[in-house]
């Protein structure tokens, strides 16, 4: 049956509510439920409820494994013993490999030369194989399909993927859990698996709740992408907010369609209130995080986005890859 529906899923090239459910069950015994945090200070000053989805307490410490894991569940058994491959060296790269290591699945992640040695290491530590190869992205992209053909790997992309969108819409069914009359809830927009699978349950659930999608002023590629009604690539700028940057695929097959349909509200939202989100989170919440994942807040300090009062919302914070000099350094002027 479910096998039936997965097909049908694929065919239709829609997501449904059942999807997620079964993303739930997946991931159930490796994925911890995240506590959704009351912010007393917030709903003070925007006379709402905020809560806050710490989504950055994952092992891999960013909610890209709730896709990966899922994404990795689904394959078949051949696939399995084959291994995986992606090309991220982001959050999305560190959760494919923490999820190959627990499923005891072999996972090459290909970097370009000039990847940082951080990150190298951090890859490594997670078990995972690297391929270094070129000298950017594109030519770690390249050299994941050529292990594709060369070694039958399986690329797990980052998010435009159906099981990884269900896997990100588990967070909306763990807020609904919590905050059955959640009225809107705000994230990260990137390349828009976490708010396809967030909107595809929450409008599912109650077309009444909003759905407010943020990303950095320069080098939003859905943001461009939305208001050209067309997948655009846009050059990309140095940001705190560097797990939004990257395009969305001129072949999208899946995000674009869903935030046009769920997100009631893209916004973009200037450096300087990332860095206030990021202060705010360190001195309220004594929590470090990085950029994406301060950027709701910013939006609020900085009045980017208007709270409705007497509404509960939720501001997901997705993710907390820092490096701690570019933290401090980044918070100091508001401190
Ligand atoms: C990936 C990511 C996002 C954005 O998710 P998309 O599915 O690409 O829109 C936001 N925050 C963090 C920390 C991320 O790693």
């Amino acid at each position: 049956m479910v096998e039936v529906l997965k097909e049908l899923s694929k065919d239709n090239k829609k997501i449904t509510l059942q999807n997620v459910w079964q993303a739930k069950r997946n991931i159930a015994s490796h994925i911890n439920k995240t506590p959704l945090i009351f912010s007393p200070k917030l709903s003070n000053s925007t006379n709402s409820e905020i809560y806050l989805k710490y989504e950055h307490l994952h092992e891999s410490r960013a909610f890209k494994m709730r896709g990966a894991f899922n994404a990795i569940c689904n394959l078949t058994p051949t696939q399995k013993s084959l291994g995986v491959t992606t090309f991220s060296t982001g959050n999305h790269g560190f959760a494919v490999a923490l999820a190959a290591k627990k499923l005891g699945i072999r996972a090459v992640i290909c970097v370009s030369k000039h990847v940082p040695k951080a990150k190298i290491e951090k890859i490594k530590s997670l078990g995972a194989q690297l391929e270094i190869y070129g000298d950017g992205q594109d030519d770690a992209e390249q050299r994941c399909y050529e292990l594709v053909k060369e070694q039958g790997l399986t690329v797990i992309p980052p998010f435009d993927h159906p099981e990884v969108i269900a896997g990100q819409g588990t967070i909306a069914l763990e807020i609904l859990e919590d905050l059955p009359d959640v009225n809107c809830v705000l994230g990260g927009l990137s390349g828009g698996g976490l708010l396809s699978g967030i909107g595809l349950v929450m409008k599912s659930t109650n077309s009444d709740i909003k759905v407010i999608g943020l990303s950095m002023e320069k080098g939003a590629a859905m943001f461009e992408s939305l208001k050209k009604g067309e997948p655009v690539s846009v050059n990309e700028e140095p940001t705190l907010a560097d797990s939004l940057l990257g395009g969305i695929g001129e072949n999208n097959q899946y995000t674009f369609n869903m935030v046009q349909q769920f997100v009631d509200q893209p916004i973009l939202v200037e450096e300087e209130a990332i860095k206030k989100g990021m202060a705010y989170l360190y001195k309220e919440h004594n929590v470090i995080v990085e950029g994406a994942a301060a950027i709701g807040i910013g939006a609020i300090l900085n009045n980017d986005v208007s709270i409705v009062e007497n509404t509960k919302n939720v501001i997901i914070i997705s993710g907390c890859n820092v490096d701690l000099d570019a933290h401090a350094n980044a918070i100091k002027a508001y401190l």
